[in-house]
């Protein structure tokens, strides 16, 4: 997890001392995962693991039929979470190798801006980047094709894919862990009751019963510390608390969305600019190739080579998309961002039907992504009403015109890019809603903060 973490960790405690025969069979458990965690490491933890851990069904599937968990007599529940945890470990690895990478790539100064256009394109572009690690072609299709051959031309392709192998050596390390300490646990193997809890043990339908000393009863994720010494465990909760502003997340902005950008902010700064570009070859793809026999669509091989030409395209829109977003808050740093809700989408176009449920659905992932990432760094998200927002002065407030991608007002002179007068009026409505709605609170509640719900460490 990141430090703009949102959760902090409740504990819980055993009442009783712990046997020392009880100790030993869950000191076994936390062995066993580590076994896990270590053979998932070394097996997709390196460059060839990485066309395996997105989505990462492939590498649940091969553990599933490694014959390890049969091996170890681990429960099944212990033995997926160790899979998981360990596939987040590599995941984060191979976003902190990247992340150095494109930091390497910006300040090497004997790269031509052309390079640069070509690391960053191969990167992002996961098939491209999979097959340029292994040493071969990228196979790509369509736009992607075009795209990837015409970097290409300007380019001394061998030096740079060289260059990019030589990079990820250097930066990706490959996970291990020494720690047996304690195991992760989902509410599969556990279940509290009697003033305790009951935790699934390796030999089959046995708990452990483990009296605690308070009588809270969480529903997610924990995980199990082993103290052998004091015969004592901890169960450490991650509970969501609401942090406000972080570590230089202050002010306010405010949004403009679209498709031709994603983000124009209310000081004019844009994010996304190549949104249409993803999004095109995406509705392109759609549109020109979906087969026209759709019986028996699961085993229709035109229909599989479809599905796995579309979900090419979304993971790229998608990585996109992320990246856009992260640079937009780690660049504004925003305590209070707001944005309009979004209009309907238009109802013009050629293939109306096809064009409207694809841009419809990334509109829904580029706010569903938005909100999530909002709440990761405790960043408030408010939603304003966006009824005429685009045609009104953000300085006067008067009717003003739109004259191709500028905004001007007759009532006061003020002339600025469409866009950003937008992002503005969002800022000033939201704002407006803010002071509106603290005042109503007031009112209501007598200026009395609420205490935190949730309960404190004992
Ligand atoms: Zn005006």
């Amino acid at each position: 997890m990141s430090q703009e973490t949102i959760y902090k960790t409740v504990y819980q405690y055993n009442k009783v001392p712990i046997s020392a025969k009880d100790m030993e069979r869950l000191l076994e458990i936390a062995e066993d995962c580590r076994k896990v965690r270590n053979f998932v490491y070394d097996r997709y933890g390196g460059i060839g693991g990485l066309a395996k851990i997105y989505p990462g069904y492939t590498v649940q599937n091969e553990m599933t039929h490694s014959g390890l968990r049969e091996r170890l007599g681990l429960p099944s529940v212990y033995f997926y979470l160790s899979i998981f945890d360990a596939l987040g470990d590599i995941k984060s690895q191979w976003a902190r190798t990247k992340s150095r990478i494109e930091a390497n790539i910006k300040e090497n100064e004997k790269l031509t801006p052309e390079d640069r256009h070509y690391l960053r394109f191969v990167m992002k572009q996961s098939r491209c980047f999979e097959a340029v690690l292994a040493g071969g072609e990228p196979e790509l299709e369509g736009d992607w094709k075009e795209t990837y051959h015409t970097l290409c031309a300007g380019v001394d392709v061998h030096r740079l894919d060289q260059y990019l192998r030589r990079q990820v050596r250097r930066h990706l390390v490959k996970p291990h862990t020494d720690a047996a300490d304690g195991f992760t646990a989902s509410p599969k193997g556990y279940r509290y009751a009697d003033h305790g809890i009951y935790l699934s043990m390796k030999e089959s339908r046995r708990r452990l019963f483990i009296p605690l000393t308070d009588n809270n009863r969480y529903t997610r994720q924990v995980f199990i510390r082993l103290y052998p010494k004091e015969g004592s465990i901890t169960i450490n909760v991650p509970v969501e608390v609401k942090r406000k502003h972080p570590a230089g997340y202050e002010g306010q902005r405010g949004l403009a969305m679209g498709l031709r950008c994603m983000f124009v902010t209310d000081t004019g700064t844009s994010y996304g600019e190549r949104y249409l570009e993803y999004q095109s070859a995406l509705t392109d793809y759609v549109r020109k190739k979906l087969p026209r026999h759709r019986r028996n669509a699961k085993n229709n091989p035109g229909m599989k080579k479809y599905n796995a030409g579309k979900a090419r395209l979304e993971t790229a829109l998608h990585s996109y998309i992320n990246a856009e977003i992260n640079r937009m808050l780690e660049t504004e740093k925003p305590g209070t961002l707001y944005f309009p809700k979004l209009p309907a989408v238009s109802k013009t176009g050629v293939n109306r039907k096809i064009n409207a449920s694809v841009s419809m659905w990334q509109k829904g992932y580029v706010k569903s992504r938005l909100a999530q990432k909002c709440k990761e760094r405790s960043i408030e998200l408010v939603e304003v009403f966006g009824k005429g927002i685009g045609t009104e002065c953000s300085r006067c407030g008067a009717e003003g015109v739109k004259d191709g991608d500028m905004f001007r007002c007759a009532s006061c002179g003020l002339e600025m890019p469409e866009r950003q007068n937008t992002a503005a009026n969002v800022l000033k409505r939201g704002k407006n809603m803010q002071a509106e709605s603290a005042r109503k609170r007031e009112m209501k509640e007598g200026g009395i903060q609420k205490e935190s719900e949730f309960p404190e460490k004992k």
